[in-house]
C-alpha cells in the first residue's frame, strides 16, 4: 500500500490560517500549533496554558469557560457544567447509573436520544456545552496570534465509538472550525513523542498509557521510518482520576459516618468534597500524607489521608488498567519485550502508584520527558501540521480525502467513512424502513462534505429488493461500506433478519480532480452555517412526518375509541402540523410536534388501558 500523507488542500488553501491542534479533554483541554517545526502551547497573555472543561452559566444570560467558571463549582453547581466529555454522544440510558456524578441536572427522559442538560430555563445537549469550550480555545489562541483561527484536529480518546467522534467533530464546527481530523489522544501523544526524540529510522514500538480524568486508553504503536501504525488499541470510557477522587470520598464518607447519598442531595456538599479530595489526591502525589483542616476544608471535620491508604483504595482500578494493557498487548501481536517505550499521558499519571504498576507491567522507566498534559495537544498540532503538507518525513497511513456516506431521510448525507479515515476500512451501519411493509430500499451513495446529498456527489444508485413484509422500523438492513487500499469502494446492502442482500463496486474518487476536491471542501466550509440550519429544519420536518404517518395509522386503527370531538381536535392538529411543515421554521415546526403530541398522550394511555382490560377478562388475580 502507498504510504503517503494526503495534503486534503493541494497545499494551498490551508497555508494561509494557522491550523491548530486541540486536546478536547474531560478535566481540562489545551490547544497548540507549531513554529517553525516544533509543536508548542498557545497560551492566551496573562492566563494559564490549561482550561479546565467547565462552563458557568450566569444569571444575566453570561457563559463563561475556564478557571473563573471552575470557581463556580461550589457556589453555583447546578448551573456549572463540568466532565461534559462523558456525556458525549451518550443517551440518557448509558448514563443513568453514573447520573450521581454530576453536580448539575441531567435529563431524565427515558429515551434513546442523545442526554440533554437542563441550565435554568434551557436545555443543552452535550455538543453545545463542548463547542462553548473549543469557542474558548479558539478566541483565546486568536487573541494572541492576531489572526483567525478555524481549522483544527481534535483528539478524542483512541475507545470514542463513531457516535462519540461524530459529537466532537459537530461541537468543533458549532464553534466555527472545520474539523480537519479527529485523531486518538494516543496516536497524538506519540506523534509529539516521535517528533521528540527525532523520527527513528529503525523499527520501534510504542506503549501509550492514557490515564486521564475519565478515560483510560492503551494504544500499541510501531512507529517505522516516520510512519505511524496503530497495532491495537483497549481502554474504558469511564476510568479516570474522577474515580480516584470518588474513593477517597467514600472512604471519608465511612470514615466519618457521612451518607454517601449526601453527595448527590447537596449539591454544594459534594462539590466541596470532591475538590477537598482531589486536593489531597494531587497532595499524595508529591507527599506521603494529607492533612484537611476543618476550619477551612467547609465539611466540619478534619480529615486526613496518607498514600499507603490512598494506594490501596485505588489499586483496583489500576488493575482494571493493567488489564487494559494485557488485551492490548495480546491484540498487537507483539510481545510484551518488544515493546521499546512507554509512554505516560493525562494528568492521572502523576500518580507515583500508577507509575510504578505501569513500570512493573512493562518491565521498563515510562518515558517522561514530555508533560504528560500536554503531549496530546503537542501531538494535534503535529498532526495539523502534516495536514498542511508543512512536514514531509512523517507520513501518515494512506487516507481517503472525502467522506463516504448514503443518503437518508429528508435528502440528508449520513457518512459512513469520513474523509481522512486511514484505508483499508470497513464499516457497518444498521438503518431500518420508514413505511410498513416497505419491500425495496434504495441505496444512494455519496461523496462529499456538505451535510445534504444534493450538495454532495452521488456515486451509485442501487436496489435492496424482495425485503420481506414487515411493519415500519422493524427491518434491519446492514449497509456495509468496504474502501480497500487503492481507495476502491464495495457496499453491501443487507436485510438482517431474511437474509436478502445485494452487493456493488464503485470507484470514489474516479473522475474528482484536485480541484474538485478542493472546491467541495472548500464550500463546505464557506456553507456550513447554513448547511447546519438546513439540517436542523430537515430533521424537525422529518420527526414530523413520522409522527403525522403515526397519527393516521392511529386514527385507522383505533379511531373509534376517540369521541367525534377528540377526532376533529386531533385533525385540526395535525392539519396545523402539516402546515407547518411546509414552512422554514425550525423551532415552529417542534412546537407544532409538541403540541400533537400533547393532545395525543392521553388517548395513548386509553388505549393502553383498553388493552389491559381486554387481556385481564376472565383471568383471576
Ligand atoms: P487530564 O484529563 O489528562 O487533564 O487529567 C486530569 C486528571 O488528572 C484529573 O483527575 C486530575 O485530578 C488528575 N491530576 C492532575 N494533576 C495530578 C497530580 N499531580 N496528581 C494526581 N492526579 C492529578
Amino acid at each position: 500500500m502507498a504510504k503517503v500523507a494526503i495534503d486534503i488542500s493541494g497545499g494551498r488553501i490551508l497555508q494561509e490560517n494557522t491550523i491548530v491542534g486541540i486536546d478536547l479533554g474531560t478535566t481540562n483541554s489545551l490547544i497548540a500549533r507549531v513554529v517553525d517545526g516544533q509543536p508548542e502551547i498557545i497560551k492566551d497573555y496573562g492566563k494559564p496554558a490549561l482550561v479546565p472543561s467547565v462552563i458557568h452559566f450566569g444569571a444575566a444570560g453570561s457563559i463563561v469557560v475556564g478557571d473563573e467558571a471552575h470557581e463556580r463549582l461550589i457556589s453555583d453547581p447546578a448551573n456549572t457544567i463540568y466532565s461534559v466529555k462523558r456525556l458525549l454522544g451518550k443517551t440518557y440510558k448509558d448514563i443513568q447509573d453514573q447520573r450521581a456524578f454530576f453536580g448539575y441536572q441531567v435529563l431524565d427522559d427515558a429515551t434513546d436520544s442523545l442526554v440533554k442538560i437542563r441550565v435554568g430555563e434551557r436545555f443543552y445537549n452535550p455538543i453545545e456545552l463542548s463547542s462553548f469550550i473549543l469557542k474558548e480555545l479558539k478566541q483565546r489562541a486568536e487573541h494572541k496570534l492576531k489572526t483567525p483561527v478555524d481549522r483544527a484536529v481534535i483528539t478524542v480518546p483512541a475507545y470514542f465509538n463513531d457516535t462519540q467522534r461524530q459529537a466532537t467533530r459537530d461541537a468543533g464546527k458549532l464553534a466555527g472550525l472545520d474539523v480537519l481530523r479527529i485523531i486518538n489522544e494516543p496516536t497524538a501523544a506519540s506523534l509529539a513523542y516521535g517528533l521528540g526524540v527525532g523520527i527513528q529510522a529503525e523499527s520501534e514500538v510504542v506503549a501509550v498509557y492514557d490515564l486521564g480524568g475519565g478515560t483510560f486508553d492503551i494504544t500499541i504503536l510501531r512507529i517505522e521510518a516516520g510512519v505511524f501504525e496503530v497495532l491495537s488499541t483497549h481502554g474504558d470510557t469511564w476510568l479516570g482520576g474522577d474515580d480516584f477522587d470518588r474513593e477517597i470520598i467514600r472512604f471519608w464518607c465511612q470514615q466519618q459516618g457521612w451518607e454517601e447519598t449526601k453527595a448527590h442531595q447537596d449539591a454544594t456538599w459534594g462539590q466541596t468534597i470532591r475538590l477537598v479530595a482531589e486536593k489531597a489526591k494531587k497532595t499524595l502525589s508529591a507527599q506521603a500524607i494529607f492533612v484537611s483542616d476543618a476550619s477551612e476544608n467547609g465539611l466540619g471535620s478534619d480529615l486526613r489521608l496518607t498514600k499507603a491508604e490512598f494506594d490501596q483504595l485505588i489499586q483496583p482500578l489500576i488493575q482494571k488498567t493493567l488489564d487494559s494493557c494485557r488485551q492490548a498487548v495480546l491484540d498487537s501481536g507483539i510481545s510484551l519485550e518488544d515493546i521499546q517505550t512507554v509512554i505516560l499521558v493525562g494528568g492521572s499519571t502523576r500518580v507515583p502508584a500508577v507509575r510504578e504498576s505501569v513500570k512493573a507491567f512493562f518491565g521498563k522507566e515510562p518515558f517522561d520527558k514530555i508533560d504528560p498534559d500536554q503531549v496530546v495537544a503537542l501531538g494535534a498540532a503535529v498532526q495539523a501540521d502534516i495536514l498542511a503538507g508543512n512536514r514531509k518525513d512523517m507520513l501518515l497511513l494512506d487516507v481517503t480525502p472525502l467522506s463516504l456516506g448514503i443518503e437518508t431521510l429528508g435528502g440528508l448525507m449520513d457518512v459512513l467513512i469520513p474523509r481522512n479515515s486511514k484505508i483499508p476500512t470497513r464499516v457497518a451501519r444498521e438503518y431500518t424502513t420508514s413505511i410498513d411493509g416497505q419491500a425495496n430500499l434504495k441505496v444512494l451513495v455519496y461523496q462529499g462534505e456538505r451535510e445534504m446529498t444534493r450538495d454532495n456527489r452521488k456515486l451509485a444508485e442501487f436496489e435492496l429488493r424482495g425485503i420481506p413484509a414487515m411493519p415500519a422500523g422493524l427491518p434491519k438492513i446492514e449497509i456495509r461500506f468496504l474502501l480497500d487500499a487503492d481507495g476502491i469502494l464495495s457496499v453491501e446492502a443487507k436485510e438482517l433478519r431474511s437474509g436478502v442482500s445485494q452487493e456493488i463496486k464503485i470507484k470514489p474518487q474516479y473522475g474528482l480532480t484536485d480541484e474538485e476536491v478542493e472546491h467541495m471542501l472548500l464550500s463546505s466550509l464557506e456553507n456550513a452555517k447554513t448547511d447546519f440550519e438546513e439540517r436542523q429544519i430537515t430533521e424537525a420536518r422529518e420527526e414530523g412526518r413520522q409522527l403525522l404517518y403515526h397519527a393516521t395509522k392511529f386514527l385507522e386503527n383505533h379511531g373509534g375509541l376517540l369521541s367525534e370531538e377528540q377526532i376533529q381536535g386531533m385533525k385540526a392538529k395535525m392539519e396545523a402540523l402539516e402546515h407547518l411543515l411546509t414552512q422554514q421554521d425550525k423551532s415552529a415546526i417542534h412546537a407544532g410536534i409538541e403540541s400533537l403530541n400533547d393532545y395525543t398522550r392521553p388517548f395513548a394511555e386509553m388505549i393502553m388501558d383498553e388493552a389491559i382490560q381486554h387481556a385481564m377478562k376472565g383471568k383471576k388475580i
